[in-house]
């Protein structure tokens, strides 16, 4: 149960969820919806990605990943959608959204990116990393299958020197602390609705039903 000293405080942070979304599926809506509830965030804007030309391209086309997400979230008060990276013609990168977020929002604008845990094993990746925590908390949601340790001891080091085991600490400045919230694990990856799609299995409790919907009227995700 959040406590509310808690949830008062973290009404107040601005927090964005990015993701291919190729398909939007329970294991991004449900522990972030967790995740939102035991931290009392008021709002999750999910920020769909325009993925780079030089890696593995989604199979559904921006318009439709875009589509899928606003009808997984449709009724929901919780969640937003911002399209800004799909409207560019380049790829953006996480940090260069975020730095634009951060300039419309204020430097005094708690802001907060939330991760699945396996992204923050693998973060170093990520272009900029470690200006991240400049422009925003990190919040991460725990997905099953990912040990703790990170990927490398400077990852490892950086995370040790910013992690706050209370999430009412997100309020003491607008940036630079990372979170790792108790949510639910949900044992879905949107690889496996897209293996299973092609192998004629039905994905079932695996997304929502019109989000399947949409999938099987656009005959996304079939040979
Ligand atoms: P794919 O299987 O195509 O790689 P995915 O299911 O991992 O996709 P993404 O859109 O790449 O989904 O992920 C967006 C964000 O959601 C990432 O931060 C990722 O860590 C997180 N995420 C995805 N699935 C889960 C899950 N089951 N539990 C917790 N976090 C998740």
């Amino acid at each position: 149960m959040p406590d509310t000293l808690t949830a008062r405080h973290l009404a107040t942070v601005d927090a964005f969820f990015g993701g291919t979304f190729d398909p939007v599926h329970y294991g991004h809506l449900k522990p972030v919806e967790a995740l939102a509830q035991q931290v009392g965030l008021n709002t999750v804007t999910l920020l769909p990605n325009n993925v780079p030309p030089h890696r593995p391209q989604p199979e559904a086309t921006a318009q439709q990943r875009l589509a899928m997400v606003k009808l997984a979230i449709a009724g929901n008060p919780l969640f937003r959608v911002d399209d800004r990276e799909l409207q560019r013609e380049t790829p953006s990168y996480t940090i260069e959204t975020l730095e634009t977020l951060r300039k419309e929002r204020g430097a005094k604008a708690s802001l907060a990116f939330i991760i699945g845990q396996d992204s923050l094993l693998n973060l170093y990746k990520w272009h900029r990393w470690e200006s991240l925590l400049s422009v925003c908390h990190l919040l991460v949601c725990a997905r099953p299958g990912y040990r703790r340790q990170l990927d490398t001891p400077q990852l490892q080091a950086w995370f040790e020197e910013h992690a706050v085991t209370c999430a009412g600490r997100l309020s003491e400045k607008a940036a630079g602390f990372i979170y790792m919230a108790d949510t639910p694990l949900v044992n879905v990856s949107a690889t496996e609705i897209r293996k299973r799609r092609h192998a004629g299995q039905d994905c079932d409790h695996l997304l929502p039903v019109a989000v399947q919907n949409y999938i099987d009227s656009q005959g996304l995700y079939r040979e």
